[in-house]
């Protein structure tokens, strides 16, 4: 089946008690045993409303098998804990989630791992690779600049090496971009932001072999982040219009990107689809589309950063990204604001650096109103 066709019928499954279309809510947490095959329990990830969705993911991904979490962030910690013990090293993209940058930096010096960070680039991943690496973790379209990192490269480095892979697909959703399909190991999603689409569930996914997510669900069960039933029922129905809302939002975002390059208001814009964009050329051979991310630097000596934001009227000033209406954000005041400020100028996220992530409105009712908004900042 081709994606499209996934997204409506892949996992989902009809009431076989009334005919019904649509996977039945299964709200129980306590299942009868005797003549079962398996324990079915909501924390070992087995219940018929985490298996729909999880099977609809992994058609779209092109994996065997996934674990669904209760957050982003349940998935990403779970999956680093279970290839990681004490001794261990891992290598990171420097310019990951800020959440992720966060985890890395109080969680595995207490647990004795120990870690590298490195830019996108391939050459500067491989010089990182010690004798005890265990994992490489990339992250690519990333956040909020859009870098994209060689998938392919970094997969062939760590074959050869014995090394786990790990990605962030957020940015990049199941419809533009299926990194198992290039080689890596493990994908991970924070559902709660395209998959579910509509900013109003967390969820997160790790995807990938039978043999490698046996082992995640092990440590799964351990960390306890599963999904409850009426959280997979509506991610399950979120993901039914993916391929449609990513399709537009990707278009509304190459368009809004275009047109703010031309803007006298603006330094530099960053987006993977603009031909100016260092990573454009990479992108096109990985992605599909270029996501629905647009990153952009006002031009500070022409308008004031506060008076912008607070100028928007349609566009909002939120946290979080990836559902159908426009949001846009400031990372050095909100996901980046724990990062040390040199590290953060290290990696280019300057006070004037806007992260617009692009809805499903009219593009052009999108643009006026950043319009409106230079005129009176
Ligand atoms: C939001 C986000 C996460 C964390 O997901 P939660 O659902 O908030 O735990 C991880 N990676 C990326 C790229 C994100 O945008």
């Amino acid at each position: 089946m081709k994606k499209d066709t996934q997204c409506i019928h892949s996992g989902t499954f009809k009431d076989r008690a009334t005919g019904g279309v649509n996977t039945p809510v299964y709200t129980s947490s306590s299942f009868e045993y005797l003549d079962a095959t398996c324990n079915v329990y909501p924390r070992y990830f087995n219940t018929p409303n985490q298996r729909a969705v999880i099977d609809k993911l992994s058609a779209l991904e092109n994996t065997e098998d996934g674990v669904l979490f209760s957050s982003g962030m349940a998935a990403i910690s779970t999956v680093l804990f279970t290839f990681l013990k004490q001794g261990d090293h891992i290598v990171l993209q420097r310019d990951v989630y800020g959440g992720t940058y966060h985890y890395a930096m109080s969680e595995f010096e207490k647990f004795g791992i120990d870690f590298t960070f490195v830019s996108n680039d391939i050459d500067e991943i491989a010089n990182a690779i010690r004798d005890d690496t265990k994992i490489i973790y990339i992250e690519t379209p990333s956040n909020p600049l859009l870098k994209i990192t060689d998938i392919r490269a970094v997969a062939e480095l760590a074959g050869s090496k014995n090394i786990v892979t790990a990605i962030d697909n957020t940015f990049a959703t199941p419809i533009n971009q299926n990194p198992h399909t290039y080689g890596i190991d493990i994908i991970l999603h924070s559902g709660t932001k395209y998959l579910g689409g509509h900013s109003d569930i967390c969820c997160g996914a790790a995807l990938g072999r039978k043999s490698m997510i046996d082992k995640i669900m092990n440590s799964a069960i351990n960390f306890g982040g599963s999904l409850n039933a009426s959280t997979c029922y509506l991610l399950e129905r979120s993901l039914k219009t993916l391929s449609i809302r990513i399709e537009r939002q990707c278009a509304n975002a190459q368009h809004i990107a275009e047109s703010l390059q031309q803007n006298s208001m603006i330094r530099n814009v960053y987006y993977p689809g603009l031909d100016t964009h260092e990573g454009h050329e990479l992108a096109k051979k990985l992605m599909k589309a270029f996501g629905a991310v647009v990153s952009f630097e006002l031009n500070n000596s022409k308008i004031n950063t506060d008076t912008f934001i607070r100028s928007l009227k349609l566009v909002t000033p939120a946290l979080s990204l990836g559902g159908i209406e426009t949001l846009i954000c400031q990372p050095a005041t909100t996901s980046h604001e724990k990062m040390k400020e040199q590290d953060r100028l290290s990696i280019g996220i300057t006070k004037g650096l806007f992260r617009l992530s692009v809805g499903i409105e009219d593009k052009d009712d999108i643009l006026a109103d950043i319009e409106q908004a230079f005129e009176n900042g």
